[in-house]
């Protein structure tokens, strides 16, 4: 048999993980050694004995044979936090297509040391409050749905579930419940949320009953904070790691239990290379620590729930609101008749009255619109020329009438008075944004006290807690903001939800559309009647015969289900296919031009057949900051053929001149 060797990594909290040095694996120890394990080796000049984690084997030597050293042993305790974490690296490596350092560095946290500032603050809050309140009675659906998870836990059974609750069906409830359970063992758990939900509010509610024992990670944090949360991790100073993507990194060595809550946000999806998913990574490091994995949400993403049907995770319903609060009634407006009957305001004649009446009563509205800003864009009346982004292909989007931003590389300047390509002065806004809904709103309902969130009103720190908290003690009547309004808040006195174009998510050009939009509408409409005084949402659209604002509109998701997944059958789109996409980048657009279509040749005929390809077409914006980017679809059902040609194309990428001017990242789904 040819020797082994291995790639060690010997400190593995150095920034430079890629310091990897190969070792001969000696024959005894082969069948003990494999990714992740923790060895003994002789290092540097002086051959001390020092630790190392194993991240590559192989039978080819990198050296002159002579000359490399050869592993002393292999450490007792091998199984560690971290070796568990190099375990997923090579996983994540494999099904990504990244490099093992790449994938090193998204699992490992770089040793960075500051002073933890910001985790007393949050102490401060907790000691005054965390007082730890006993766990609110199940309600028989609550119940049964936790019984369930003891059972399969207790006997060792460790499928994935997909908790399909309502909005308002008590989820965290459930989760708290779960995590109680897998702390009673010695293990410990970790809870992804979404950035945009992981509120102050959210994050009181597992401070109130678990106190201490929680950490929280959340974007704000820096580096070093970051690091200095997971060496408490390390040393079992906390059991329950609550935070956003990255928290799933937590270098627990028992874990039990992850929870990804609202499981088909798009935020679980790494915008970095490796372009990993955190519910794929979550379900593989699950395995690897034989935990369990809970996945949670109102509207579950299409890859979960068909795998649910599928058999490869266990669902579990919860069809009705927590407590006494029932769902919110739902009533489509028709904006084509709006219009006939001369109603050209952006609220409906419905919605007024609507509004209107909560302010009588005192109750609480939210006014969903997905776009902030004033207007959309500028536009010329003379010529039809908008004002676009001298460095990105978008027009840009007037804010307080004043200034134009350019909403992808954030480009300013005074609105020009005369316009820039005739000369002409009628220039006019179109489209409506947050910031013209609040100015309408103050003329439509001047007795009203209002509130904006979105991310103009909350680009300051601290911002988004000062809005929902002013909001949740009942200092406005109405808040109107972006999606930001519409994640997972919970406010009791919200007896009214108004959706003011519903159409915005459906045009945009991605398959996903769909689904997106009915994941926005159904939970806006949840924000809606969360205690006893019950609740209506009003969606506002020119399409009410679309599939996705009628099944929206009766809160049916299988139905949704069911014609989404008809449609991405019929176009081989995820999760019936699987899909490689590859971004092209760079400043040199002909360079650009020139690369793609050699890459899209070379695959063309070295897999024909094998696959189907797609462009190389634009990017939905073809330029952004004076970058051209450019985009290659490929789809086909066996997801190993995908990686083979992304490895196939990577390496030939690696020996091009081109690869030092342009960026090629892969995203598969
Ligand atoms: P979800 O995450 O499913 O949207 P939450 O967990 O936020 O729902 O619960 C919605 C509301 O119902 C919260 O105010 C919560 O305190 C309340 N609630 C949850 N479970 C119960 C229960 N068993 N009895 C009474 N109220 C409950
Ligand atoms: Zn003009
Ligand atoms: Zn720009």
């Amino acid at each position: 048999m040819a020797l082994q060797y291995a790639s060690i990594i010997i400190d593995i909290s150095h920034e430079n993980v890629d310091r990897v040095f190969q070792y001969r694996i000696p024959g005894n120890l082969l069948p003990e050694i494999r990714i992740g394990t923790r060895v003994c080796v002789p290092f540097g000049s002086g051959n001390r004995q020092r630790t190392g984690y194993v991240v590559g084997i192989t039978d080819q030597a990198d050296y002159e044979e002579s000359k490399i050293k050869e592993i002393t042993g292999v450490e007792p305790d091998s199984v560690t936090a971290d070796s568990r974490l190099v375990e997923l690296a090579w996983w994540m490596k494999e099904r990504y297509g990244c490099t093992m350092n790449q994938a090193l560095k998204t699992v490992l946290p770089v040793k960075r040391r500051v002073k933890a500032r910001n985790q007393e603050v949050v102490r401060s809050l907790v000691d005054e409050k965390a007082a730890s309140r006993p766990p609110v009675p199940l309600n028989p659906g609550q119940a049964a749905v936790v019984e369930m998870f003891r059972s399969d836990y207790d006997r060792g059974l460790r499928m994935p579930c997909l908790i399909y609750g309502v909005t308002g069906s008590g989820k965290t409830e459930v989760y708290m419940a779960m995590i109680d359970h897998v702390l009673a063992e010695g293990r410990q758990a970790i809870v992804l949320i979404p950035e945009i939900a992981l509120t102050y509010q959210t994050v009181m509610r597992f401070y109130q009953r678990f106190g201490s024992r929680i950490c929280v990670m959340h974007s704000r944090l820096s580096a070093g904070e970051k690091y200095d949360q997971f060496e408490r991790a390390r040393r079992g100073e906390t059991d329950i790691m609550i935070g956003a993507r990255s928290a799933l990194f937590t270098p627990f060595d028992n874990l039990g239990l992850i929870i990804l809550d609202e499981e088909h946000e798009g935020a679980y999806k790494s915008e970095g290379t490796p372009r990993y998913h955190a519910r794929e990574t979550a379900e593989k490091l699950a395995r690897i620590h034989d935990a369990q994995l809970v996945l949670g949400s109102a509207t579950p993403s299409l890859e979960a729930y068909s795998r649910a049907q599928a058999g490869l995770y266990r669902l579990y319903c919860l069809k009705e609101r927590a407590g006494n609060a029932s769902l919110a009634r739902t009533e489509v407006v028709d904006l084509r008749q709006e219009m006939r009957q001369g109603n050209k305001s952006v609220f409906s004649l419905r919605l007024q009255d609507l509004v209107r009446d909560r302010l009588a009563r005192g109750e609480q509205t939210m006014l969903f619109m997905n776009r902030r800003g004033y207007a959309n864009f500028v536009s010329c009346r003379s010529c039809g020329e908008a004002v676009k982004c001298p460095h990105c292909d978008v027009s840009m989007t007037l804010h307080n009438k004043s200034r134009l931003v350019c909403h992808y590389c954030g480009y300013t300047i005074p609105l020009p008075k005369t316009c820039p390509a005739c000369g002409s002065a009628y220039l006019a806004g179109f489209g409506t944004g947050t910031q013209k809904i609040e100015e309408l709103a103050r003329d439509m309902f001047p007795e009203a006290r209002i509130l904006r969130m979105d991310l103009d009103t909350t680009s300051r720190k601290g911002g988004h807690e000062a809005i929902l908290s002013a909001f949740a003690k009942g200092e406005a009547d109405i808040l109107i903001g972006t999606q930001m309004i519409v994640k997972g808040h919970d406010f009791p006195r919200v007896t009214l939800v108004g959706i003011l174009a519903a159409d915005t998510s459906l045009y945009a050009p991605d398959y996903r559309c769909g689904e997106r939009t009915f994941q926005l509408l159904v939970q806006a409409a949840g924000r809606a009647g969360r205690s006893e005084r019950p609740g209506i949402a009003v969606i506002q659209t020119y399409m009410p015969e679309h599939y996705c604002i009628q099944t929206a509109a009766r809160q049916d998701y299988g139905e949704f289900y069911r014609q989404e997944m008809g449609f991405r059958k019929l176009m081989a789109y995820p999760p019936d296919c699987h899909m490689l996409e590859i971004l092209m980048t760079g400043k040199d657009e002909g360079l650009l031009t020139h690369m793609m279509d050699q890459v899209y040749e070379s695959v063309n005929r070295n897999f024909r057949g094998a696959v189907q390809l797609i462009g190389p077409v634009p990017a939905a914006v073809y330029k952004v900051n004076d970058i051209y980017r450019k985009i290659l679809y490929m789809k086909q059902r066996n997801y190993d053929i995908l990686i083979r040609i992304q490895t196939y194309i990577q390496d030939r990428w690696d020996e091009t001149e081109a690869c030092r001017k342009l960026t090629i990242q892969y995203d598969f789904s």
